[in-house]
């Protein structure tokens, strides 16, 4: 075996699962329909025990697709288990519930279903010839003798929750005896079936793991010796280095085959390795980039290789990706809009599954020239491009990095200056920033942009639009206003569609979680802004209105967290110049008049390193962009910041030194965890709105139920710093709900007030 890909998106070229999905879910296709199209097409699913199936319908037996839904999207009567962020993609997955009691039970036959069915003959109807082509070991074929991925059971059980009420008492890893049963029964199965290759997925391997942790990881192998005797293991990590501990730990394992790391992103493991690999086993090089869109540097990649395999011997190397092709974009060849030397730069699932069977015949000596060579000429386009480099924002942008941005004065003193301006009541009342994106919206918006209507009267639908939603929070007796948001129908597209060294796709679609997809910009150059961006809008909403307008704005962190970005330079550079480009935006939008700025950082805390070792280096760098962005304005405009997770507690530090004069941030779905950290004595001096209901649900909290929350909020934070909001934007709700809970929400607030 010489070339490998750790995994590859399921979503389709266009899309189709999610189609697939959505068509089963509303009643439109037959569960046999979604399977056969689940088979032909070669998408895959992580297969693992789940917890608490019970509660969702299951009864023992193969679990169902209607078990299956249930647990991932939550039906009438239970909510959905939680979904969480897979390590710092964007990707999402269920987190298994599990408690001292759990019985574990094999009820998913997927893996070897699976296997069984990309083993037999493949039908001529099969969709992913690429794979037929590249001679690749993946677990996505039809007709081919494939590896089957299981996630480990060490990764398995460190990602899963302890069920309510143990949390504190017990500990998951004392779960593993009890889950290797089940992973002995999948084994011998797929044994059985003819599988000569398991991939264990070990990614929690990359992060910080202690002894014991550790020591977890030599039972697997351990307990499942006689029935892994015969297959060949590969221990796949990714996303990052691995510790040297682990690194030792898991090299001195029995009865492993192959390791497989990630040395995009750890290049450090490549210096462990240089210090020392097991003899006779297997290094699955993950030199091809699975995070992103950019093509591989191929004769960089191929010195690497053979530096490695000089290290490990001739036979034992074999080309991988430095993680799942799952977080990368899935085929180039539907871009037909993109420019042709962007285009020359790129390489998606398709083209990097080419990569790495290319680059496994150049080592083994049958080197394709002409693929080199044009590989050479794209990566030498891309160094000396026009389009890439503006010596003026590379200018601006290093002189940032040794300096510090601060406002002149501290918050408290520009707090009461803001105040002498707004003039608002205590626990003044805001929204996060859009309104609902009614269907008629989404319609002008399309037509718009495919030239259908003109620009005259795409901007009075649009007026008309931030009018009607001006008036609506008037009657509802909001403090600070918001226009909308109907211009935009994402908060990051909206801004790289008008900023420079930006491109967009057609298709580059990556799941990120069930049938939901992304589509990321990416960033292949020096950002700048040609014109303002916003200033237009916010001016023409708060024409309509005596109360403050918010302008409305991404943040240069969540702009680059969401985005492809460019891989020739840190990305801190790159979010410095992001943030130059804001910074310009804020200047505008306060000289035209708007004394409320929100600068939205949804995604800052994503960007967040696993290892705790980078954690410090980023948040730096972070916080200090977000702070560029408005060191330059009065003290009497208030700058505001939201974000949308409560789980702030351990990087409360860095969002106190964001120095914002308010910060919205979500909180409904779980107050204790984010007000807790106020109850435990960090001091918050700037205005602070945790939100107060969740908007992710369509139900309606009442007047009562805001009030309690708020009380909650008044016992641990100082009256006068604190605002009352929702915990994000409205965008995805419709007008019959935000009414009347928005109209709930400003009558608690006004309730506490009469009392206080
Ligand atoms: N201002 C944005 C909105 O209200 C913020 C969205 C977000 O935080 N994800 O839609
Ligand atoms: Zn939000």
């Amino acid at each position: 075996m010489a070339s490998h890909i750790v995994g590859y998106p399921r979503i389709g070229p266009k899309r189709e699962l999610k189609f697939a999905l959505e068509s089963f879910w509303d009643g439109k296709s037959s569960a046999q329909g979604l399977q056969r199209w689940l088979w032909n097409s070669g998408v895959r699913h992580h297969s693992h025990a789940r917890g608490c199936s019970a509660r969702y319908g299951w009864n023992g037996g193969e679990i169902s697709f209607e078990v299956y839904f249930a647990m991932a999207r939550g039906n009438a009567s239970v909510p959905a288990m939680e979904m969480t962020k897979w390590f710092d993609t964007n990707y999402h997955y269920i987190v298994p519930e599990l408690g001292p009691d759990v019985k574990f039970s094999y009820a998913s036959h997927k893996a070897v279903d699976e296997f069984k069915e990309a083993k037999a003959d493949a039908p001529s109807a099969c969709k992913l010839n690429v794979f037929i082509e590249s001679e690749i070991y993946v677990l996505c074929q039809l007709g081919i003798h494939t590896v089957p991925v299981l996630l480990g059971p060490v990764s398995y059980l460190l990602l899963s929750k302890s069920a309510k009420g143990v949390e504190k008492s017990f500990s998951l890893l004392s779960l593993i005896h009890k889950i290797l049963l089940i992973y002995k029964e999948v084994v011998t199965e797929l044994k059985a079936a003819g599988a000569t290759w398991i991939q264990f997925d070990e990614p929690t391997l990359v992060m910080d793991l202690d002894a014991h942790q550790l020591q977890a990881l030599v039972m697997p192998t351990q307990s499942l010796e006689s029935s892994l005797a015969g297959l060949n293991v590969l221990i796949e990590t990714y996303f990052a280095d691995v510790p040297a501990e682990a690194y030792k730990t898991i090299t001195s394992l029995k009865g492993v085959a192959g390791y497989g790391f990630d040395l995009v992103r750890g290049t450090q493991t490549l210096d462990l390795i240089k210090g020392g690999f097991p003899s006779g086993k297997y290094l699955f090089a993950g030199v091809v980039d699975g995070r992103n869109i950019w093509a591989n540097d191929l004769s960089s990649s191929l010195s690497v290789l053979q530096t490695l395999e000089g290290i490990v011997g001739k036979d034992k190397i074999v080309v991988s990706t430095s993680c799942s092709l799952l977080h990368t974009a899935v085929d180039l060849v539907n871009e037909t809009k993109l420019d042709e030397e962007i285009k020359s730069w790129l390489a998606f699932a398709a083209q990097k599954v080419v990569e790495v069977n290319a680059l496994a015949k150049a080592l083994s000596g049958h080197k394709d020239v002409a693929f080199f060579s044009a590989s050479a000429a794209a990566q030498a386009s891309r160094k000396s491009s026009p389009r890439v480099t503006n010596e003026a924002v590379q200018k601006a942008a290093a002189a940032l990095k040794g300096s510090d941005h601060r406002r002149a004065t501290n918050v408290s003193a520009r707090l009461e200056a803001q105040q002498k301006k707004l003039n608002l009541p205590i626990l003044p009342t805001t929204t996060i920033g859009s309104f609902p994106q009614t269907l008629e919206l989404r319609r002008v918006r399309r037509e718009y942009k495919a030239k259908k209507i003109s620009e005259e009267e795409y901007v009075k639908a649009i007026k008309e639009e931030i009018n009607k939603v001006v008036k609506l929070q008037e009657d509802l007796d909001i403090d600070v206003l918001v226009h909308g948001e109907p211009e935009r129908n994402d908060m990051v597209e909206y801004f790289g569609e008008q900023l420079s060294g930006f491109a967009f796709t057609l298709n580059g679609w990556v799941q990120s979680y069930g049938s939901r997809c992304v589509k990321p910009p990416i960033i292949y150059g020096d950002v700048s802004r040609p014109k303002p961006m916003t200033v237009f809008w916010s001016s023409v909403a708060q024409s309509f209105t005596k109360r403050p307008m918010k302008g409305m704005l991404t943040g240069p962190v969540t702009i680059l967290n969401w985005s492809f970005v460019r891989n020739d330079q840190p990305r801190f550079e790159t979010c410095y110049q992001i943030a130059l480009a804001i910074k310009n935006e804020v200047e505008d939008l306060e000289k035209a008049g708007i004394t409320v700025i929100q600068i939205d950082e949804a995604a800052l805390r994503e960007g967040l390193p696993l290892r705790k070792s980078e954690q410090t280096f980023y948040l730096n760098w972070a916080v200090h962009s977000f702070r560029i962005t408005n060191t330059g304005v009065q003290d009497t405009t208030q700058i505001h910041t939201h974000m949308c997770y409560s789980n702030v507690n351990d990087i409360i530090n860095s969002i106190i030194d964001l120095d914002s004069d308010v910060i919205t941030i979500e909180n409904s779905r779980s107050d204790e965890k984010l007000l807790s950290v106020f109850r435990e004595g960090v001091k918050y001096g700037a205005g602070i709105g945790p939100g107060v209901y969740d908007i992710h649900s369509p139900r309606i909290p009442s007047t009562e139920e805001i009030a309690d929350r708020i009380n909650k909020m008044l016992a641990v934070l100082e009256t006068n710093i604190l605002w009352v909001n929702p915990d994000c934007g409205l965008k995805t709700r419709k007008y019959s709900e935000v009414k009347p809970a928005v109209s709930n929400m400003v009558a608690a607030a006004k309730l506490l007030r009469s009392q206080l």
